[in-house]
């Protein structure tokens, strides 16, 4: 019996995995690289390789838990990507993933990581909760603000 893989993201992802793993033996993206990426994610491709090349991917470790957070600036906003489930906090995510596609900022973290273009941002634990609010608010607030002193602590 041989085994299919009916899902396209499936396919998306593992292509992605594969190429990543060669750019990252080879240290940079290559024509060669790009040649097998070009076919499957088209245009998402070039707005990756934007964002690599503007250096909008930024790898927050925060300290001293170690704990990684990976985040693409886009057009108007920055994006929280989980490399590790393929999930991204752009409104894109939830169109291009029925249709079994990645969005671009998820192609744009994997090839990142691989060639090491992004800014390694080190920050403390206690900002942790605050920028993860920040980043998975996908609207602006406009109430108001409130001090810092008076925010019950939320886990
Ligand atoms: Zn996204």
């Amino acid at each position: 019996m041989t085994e299919k893989t009916g899902r396209p993201k499936f396919s998306e992802v593992k292509m992605l995995e594969t190429v990543c793993k060669e750019v990252q033996a080879d240290g940079r993206i290559t024509k060669v690289h790009r040649d097998k990426l070009s076919p499957i994610f088209g245009q998402r491709l070039e707005k990756a390789l934007e964002a690599l090349g503007d250096r909008r991917v930024k790898k927050y470790v925060f300290q001293p838990s170690g704990r990684i957070v990976w985040i693409v600036v886009g057009k108007e906003r920055e994006y929280l990507v989980m490399p590790a489930a393929e999930y991204c906090t752009c409104d894109d995510f939830y169109f291009q993933f029925h249709q079994g596609h990645l969005c671009y900022h998820i192609i744009a973290q994997k090839l990142a990581e691989a060639t090491g273009e992004f800014d390694l941002i080190e920050d403390d634990d206690q900002l942790f909760d605050i920028l993860i609010k920040e980043w998975k608010t996908t609207e602006v607030r406009v109430s108001k603000k409130h001090e810092s002193a008076a925010e019950e602590s939320t886990t």
